[in-house]
């Protein structure tokens, strides 16, 4: 699949029937699998020989549609997580542990910051938070001795702020540590992190690519460009012998290729069991076949939808990159010029009792805790997903209390403007 475009890898990668095999992906709904000797299942157990045994580690269904998100990313392995909080939790804890640090951005999605700042705190890993916007000096002077990796969102959600990608891979590789990209809002459809310096991807599957809020779930492709062993001091996990896995050292056996994503699988897996279903896997692949006709048409009807709210004298902002009066324009003719993402946000006049009168008066937009879904739905972030968070965290991230997160699902558009001008009307 590796020649062919995106749109033919959304739709035939990871999964190539031999003759007389089903054309769709099979459901493996199976936790085991049955050997013949011992020995089979001992090589398999050594990671000696390619297999599955235990659902907890691997499933055929679930590793077909991992190898198709990462041929979409161009990535050389990649692994299926329950959720994309699982994979941002294995992305880091494969590489860093108690006493270390890490730098993130600190405009990202509002479950990824609680994981980061209050979960991982407690686990003893340290994170500073800093602007995705700081030059590479400022970036640099946040590192530490015992820095592990670097953490960022291609587009944050809900914030809408662009990544630097370049900016953010040289900053980490100057300190001998990989940059890994939550890039759930772009999908590999639209911006394809590794290709500009990220050495790992993360995924909220949940979005996009499955496109129709039928499942949860969560997956991380490594680039395979990360010398791990050129660092082998600070990757101790990956550079010296697992105890835990018959004395394995990660980093010799499976190359840079395959390192970070086995780890993960024989360690993080089998001991967190964050897996994926089969079936929520098979969902999850129906969406992704429709994922570059799907993105598609979120992005003309977030274009249509942003430039209707700029211009309503009841709007007092709007935040979308692809609007030429975006902060983050410039950044998003570079890595997003096919489009960026169906989500908009935007600041309703009068604060937030304006923002909730608006928001109860959408009829084709739901009120939900989602984005990214095929119907268009909306939130207002300082009343539900961000409501934990201070008025000076909400405003270091960006998100203000009267910003109100639209996505555009795939309707038509002029349906959803429609809607938008009478809910707006609504605001006395
Ligand atoms: C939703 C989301 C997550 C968390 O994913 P879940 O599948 O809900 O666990 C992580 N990152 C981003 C950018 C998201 O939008």
């Amino acid at each position: 699949m590796k020649d062919y475009k995106i749109n033919t890898k959304c739709v035939q990668g990871g999964y190539t029937p031999g003759n007389g095999e089903p054309r769709q992906i099979p459901i493996i709904q199976s936790t085991t699998f049955k050997y013949a000797t011992s020995e089979d299942m001992g090589r398999l157990f050594d990671l000696e020989a390619e297999g599955y045994f235990y659902t907890r580690l691997q499933n055929p269904t679930n590793d077909m549609v991992a190898n198709k998100i990462c041929e979409l990313e161009g990535g050389s392995a990649a692994m299926l997580t329950s959720s994309g909080q699982a994979a941002n939790f294995y992305a880091v804890f494969n590489i860093a542990t108690c006493g270390d640090h890490v730098v993130a951005s600190n405009s990202i999605y509002g479950g990824t910051y609680n994981l980061f700042a209050v979960t991982m705190k407690k686990m003893g890993i340290d994170f500073t938070f800093v602007s995705p916007d700081a030059s590479e000096e400022e970036l640099s002077a946040a590192f530490r001795p015992n820095t592990k990796a670097m953490f960022g969102e291609t587009i944050a959600n809900p914030a809408l702020t662009v990544l630097d990608i370049e900016k953010f891979a040289r900053v980490a590789h100057a300190h001998g540590v990989p940059l890994i990209v939550d890039n759930t809002f772009p999908t590999p459809v639209n911006c394809r992190p590794i290709e500009w310096g990220a050495d790992i991807v993360t995924h909220s599957t949940t979005k996009y690519m499955d496109g129709h809020a039928a499942g949860v779930g969560g997956c991380i492709v490594d680039g395979g460009k990360f010398d791990w062993m050129k660092y082998a001091d600070k990757f101790p996990g990956l550079c010296t012998p697992d105890d835990s896995y018959h004395g394995i050292t990660y980093a010799e056996k499976f190359g840079m290729g395959g390192a970070y994503i086995t780890k993960a699988t024989a360690q993080l897996m089998r001991d967190f069991g964050s897996i994926q279903s089969p079936q929520n896997a098979f969902l999850l692949n129906l969406g992704l076949e429709s994922l570059h006709v799907r993105v598609k048409r979120h992005c003309e009807n977030a274009m249509a939808v942003a430039s209707f709210l700029q211009k309503h004298d009841k709007v007092s902002y709007v935040n979308y990159c692809g609007l030429e009066t975006d902060k983050y324009h410039a950044l998003a003719e570079k890595y997003l010029p096919d489009g960026s993402c169906g989500v908009v946000s935007f600041g309703v006049k009068g604060g937030r009792k304006a923002a909730e009168t608006f928001m109860k008066n959408l009829k084709l937009g739901a009120i939900e805790t989602h984005v990214a879904d095929a119907r268009t739905c909306c939130l207002h972030p300082a009343s539900a997903t961000h409501r934990q968070m201070t008025d000076e965290e909400l405003e270091a991230c960006g998100v203000y209390p009267d910003l109100v997160r639209y996505s555009c699902g795939i309707e038509d558009a002029e349906d959803l403007i429609a809607d938008l001008a009478q809910a707006l009307d609504s605001i006395s």
